[in-house]
């Protein structure tokens, strides 16, 4: 019998934190969306702080390396790289440890531009990368009140995974 420290765990819970800086004359991207704004988020890749957040999320909840370790700022491939590519390698490691995605939440923290308008488009292309229903993206979005950050955008997630049962044994014939 294998004993519960031998057992996969039927379900894993993964959170994922990340911030980037506001900077003019660059374009705003959320969740894979582009977004009407007069400044974007500054970073090596395109900045986009929700796929960051999420990818880190899935990592966390295999314990797999994490996105700097991953795709390490300091590696020139990278420099403007869309974020779906980082999403897309944690996905890959996600499926490859037996797991699926149940559902995704996420809160932004930025002070502009308001998300609610977006928040349809964004969850419906977070949904559409991720291979989940829209109904299971949560997006949330604050205002930065009291923590003097109106030059950055903040992004939480939490993902939770279930296991994905394999057959080991044939069906057994009635
Ligand atoms: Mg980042």
């Amino acid at each position: 019998m294998p004993t519960t420290k031998d057992r996969r765990p039927t379900t894993r819970i993964g959170y994922g934190f990340d911030s980037h800086e506001f900077q003019p004359g660059i374009p705003l991207k959320i969740g894979g969306v582009t977004l009407k704004h007069d400044k974007g988020l500054g970073g090596h890749s395109d900045g986009d702080v929700l796929l960051h957040a999420i990818t880190d999320a899935l990592l966390g909840a295999i314990a797999a390396p994490d996105i700097g370790a991953l795709f390490p700022p300091s590696d020139p491939k990278w420099k403007g790289a869309e974020s779906v590519i980082f999403l897309r390698e944690a996905l890959k490691r996600v499926r490859d440890a037996g797991y699926a995605i149940a559902n995704v939440d996420a809160s932004l923290v930025l002070a502009a531009p308001k998300i609610g308008p977006h928040s349809a488009a964004i969850r419906t292309r977070v949904a559409e990368f991720l291979g989940i229903r829209c109904d299971c993206v949560g997006l949330k979005a604050k205002t930065p009140e009291g923590l003097n950050l109106d030059n950055t955008a903040l992004a939480h997630v939490v993902v939770l995974l279930e296991i994905v049962k394999v057959q080991t044994k044939p069906p057994r014939k009635k």
